[in-house]
């Protein structure tokens, strides 16, 4: 249902079908259990996008509001990205019962209320937050973003809510083009492992202490990974995983439930991006990693 049509592209297009195979075939993730995602319903697209911008997407044209995406506009694709949100707004439903719930598609952060941006249509984390939001009026949530890219989209879109702080750790000098998150991070090229851990772990830390979110939904890309096409930071596969343990720790410790959503990752071999997202699950979701 993620999967995308698009060729050849950066965009490793089958990657949500291969982490599906990586869980089934693994003894050790047989406890979890995997649901199919709905289409997201046209009424909570509404809660975060333009009724101009929608219209255009679904007359899939290519006017000024869609024409910043980076992906082609057609019906499966669009398809696939509301089969995206509503992966992500099940994952946020089934919160309540689960600590940590995982989309394996879902972190389309660059998208905006009234336009598309980069590789992103529709933005499910945002869409999900307005939906807790409205049946939790008075609770916090946090979007902690270590995508290799900033989380402008969300930045942008809870700017003025005290009640969602936005964090994202990213690569400074790359897309896009930044807007004021509650705590960003610019990072610098070539940034390895011990430091940008201690880095996340200060972030983490000032957050337990000034916001305790209720909530939290994570942006588990894989792009801050040394193999990266699209990005110059030097963390390894293991620290990929140290990452994933420190959110899932700071979970654990605030006692709150985690919305995992995989977000982007374009590794030379694409075999890498697959891994560090199957890693991910295997970090949350089994007590052996
Ligand atoms: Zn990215």
């Amino acid at each position: 249902m993620y999967n995308l049509e698009l060729g050849r592209h950066v965009f490793p297009a089958q990657k949500y079908s291969f982490i599906y195979d990586r869980i089934k075939k693994d003894p050790n993730l047989d406890s979890i259990d995997i649901l199919a995602p709905e289409r997201a319903r046209m009424e909570d697209l509404e809660l975060v996008h333009t009724f101009n911008y929608l219209e255009d997407l679904f007359s899939y044209e290519h006017s000024f509001r869609t024409m910043h995406s980076e992906l082609p506009l057609s019906r499966s694709i669009v398809d696939s990205f509301m089969h995206g949100v509503g992966g992500t707004v099940m994952a946020m439903e089934l919160s309540e019962t689960y600590q940590f719930c995982f989309n394996l598609g879902g972190g389309y952060h660059h998208s905006m209320p009234d336009h598309a941006e980069g590789f992103c249509y529709l933005n499910d984390v945002a869409i999900a937050t307005r939906l807790f939001q409205y049946n939790n009026p008075d609770k916090k949530v946090l979007i902690a973003d270590l995508d290799l890219h900033q989380g402008n989209g969300n930045s942008y879109i809870f700017k003025d809510d005290e009640n969602v702080f936005t964090f994202s750790m990213h690569q400074g000098n790359i897309y896009p083009k930044k807007e004021d998150s509650d705590l960003d991070i610019s990072l610098e090229p070539g940034i390895k492992d011990t430091e940008y851990l201690k880095i996340l772990d200060d972030s983490l830390k000032k957050i337990q202490n000034e916001f305790k979110p209720d909530l939290v939904f994570y942006l588990a890309g894989a792009d801050p990974y040394e193999g990266d096409s699209l990005g110059e930071l030097n963390i390894s596969m293991e620290g990929m995983m140290e990452r994933d343990r420190r959110m899932r720790n700071f979970s654990r410790d605030l006692d709150v439930s985690t919305i995992i959503v995989t977000a982007g990752g374009y590794a030379k071999d694409p075999e890498d991006t697959v891994s560090i997202h199957y890693n991910s699950i295997r970090v949350f979701c089994s007590e052996e990693f």
